[in-house]
């Protein structure tokens, strides 16, 4: 397999990934992850390899890089994954990177503040040191913001003298009763093996993709299985979201033994979360949001979650032939706002998640500035209304994760209006 550079070492990435950018000493890390002090220095010397368990809080990037050959960091949501991971290029999800990033000081160069806090995190993560670890960038268009980050990127990266590949797919957007698209998709996917081939020096396997596929349809179906123990409160959905969100920047076969062990010994709510409600959004909302709507008796039945239920809902058939594959998924694909062509379905979907999952509320995890969310979700409120489904309307932005205080007090209040 052809190699860019060699692998930086893994207590180099341990200390340029995580501890510089988090201004953490060896101490206060010992201290955070239960070791000593001496075990840290071990590490980021490289005179020890780090063996800690997933409850522990290193970024899942870090050990991902341990193991992989070339990373490829994917955006926005709902990439060829499959393909790269076949192909020798592992996967990294680019979405919810505020836990590995401290500020945005490279993002505010390029990127207006009035932008979703995930681009601003994304161009952050990927300009600043992170941004070394990986081998590649993939994107396609979906939404405007995200259309636009490539040569924003690029020129960060020009800037740098950092040269990272950054591999295009265009994924048509018109609504698939009028526009056959079927060819173009096609050709779309041959192309873009083609590019990972000469990009990266690799070759493609038809059975390789379709042992491949196999493990991601495997991993989806899990996390519909944990969906479901959530909504009969056999687990909390804190820890189901939690295991989610981690494991988008692991391989598949660990993300398959993450959720057998989520499933196998599951942390069920600590009491019994008796009224019935809904999440939708791009990202659920932060974990101690999460955490007080499970204290306050909601028992999260169903999801309309970007990350979460939009991503595992739909699996294609098993083939070894990508071009079909991808065709499947993108013309079949659970609706998400960010696909304009999935516009006419998305509100089928949506009530039909609804009316099947007996839902009593529903919790809007909206993310500041997503045009195509605030689009969508005033119709579907008043809607909601007509209905007589209250809703409880959140807005999260990019700083608002360790000052949600007043998210707490809305929920509480949502959770005693639905009691009565
Ligand atoms: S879909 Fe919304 S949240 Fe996601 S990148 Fe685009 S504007 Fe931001």
């Amino acid at each position: 397999m052809h190699k860019t550079s060699p692998p930086p070492q893994p207590g180099t990435v341990l200390k340029n990934l995580y501890m510089k950018p988090s201004k953490l000493s060896t101490t206060n890390l010992a201290k955070q992850l239960n070791v000593t002090p001496k075990t840290i220095s071990d590490v980021i010397n490289n005179r020890a390899r780090i063996t800690l368990d997933h409850n522990q809080k290193l970024p899942s990037l870090f050990k991902n890089k341990q193991k992989a050959d070339l990373l490829i960091g994917c955006t926005p949501l709902y990439p060829p994954v499959e393909l790269f991971a076949a192909m020798g290029l592992q996967p990294v999800v680019l979405w919810n990177l505020k836990s590995l990033i401290t500020n945005l000081n490279e993002a505010d160069l390029y990127v207006q503040s009035y932008t979703c806090g995930i681009a601003r995190e994304l161009v952050q993560f990927i300009l600043s040191d992170s941004g070394k670890f990986l081998d590649g960038i993939f994107t396609y268009n979906a939404c405007d913001t995200i259309r636009n980050l490539p040569e924003i990127i690029a020129a960060g990266n020009q800037k740098k003298k950092r040269k990272l590949p950054i591999l295009r797919m265009h994924v048509p957007q018109a609504n698939r009763a009028y526009t056959n698209s079927n060819q173009y998709i096609k050709d779309q996917i041959a192309s873009l093996i083609e590019n990972i081939q000469t990009a990266f020096n690799l070759s493609f396997s038809g059975l390789q993709f379709e042992q491949t596929v196999s493990a991601y349809q495997k991993m989806r179906e899990l996390c519909v299985k944990a969906e479901r123990m959530v909504a009969e409160n056999a687990l909390s959905f804190r820890a189901f979201s939690n295991k989610v969100l981690s494991n988008s920047f692991l391989p598949v076969d660990e993300q398959i033994q993450r959720l057998n062990q989520l499933i196998t010994n599951p942390a069920a709510p600590q009491n019994v979360l008796d009224r019935r409600v809904m999440i939708s959004g791009i990202m659920p909302p932060p974990q101690n949001v999460i955490r007080s709507i499970e204290e306050s008796g909601l028992r999260v039945v169903a999801n309309d979650i970007a990350v979460m239920g939009r991503s595992y809902s739909y699996s294609p058939q098993i083939t070894a032939d990508p071009q079909e594959y991808y065709l499947d998924f993108f013309n079949n694909r659970f609706p998400c706002t960010t696909l304009l062509y999935q516009t006419d379905v998305r509100l089928k979907t949506f009530f039909q998640m609804v009316e099947k999952s007996h839902v009593e509320g529903v919790i809007f995890s909206g993310e500041k500035f997503c045009e195509y969310e605030y689009l969508e979700f005033p119709y579907i409120e008043q809607k909601l209304k007509d209905m007589g489904i209250p809703v409880l309307n959140l807005e999260f932005s990019v700083d608002d994760s360790q000052n949600v205080e007043s998210y707490i007090t809305r929920v509480h209040a949502f959770s005693e209006m639905l009691n009565k």
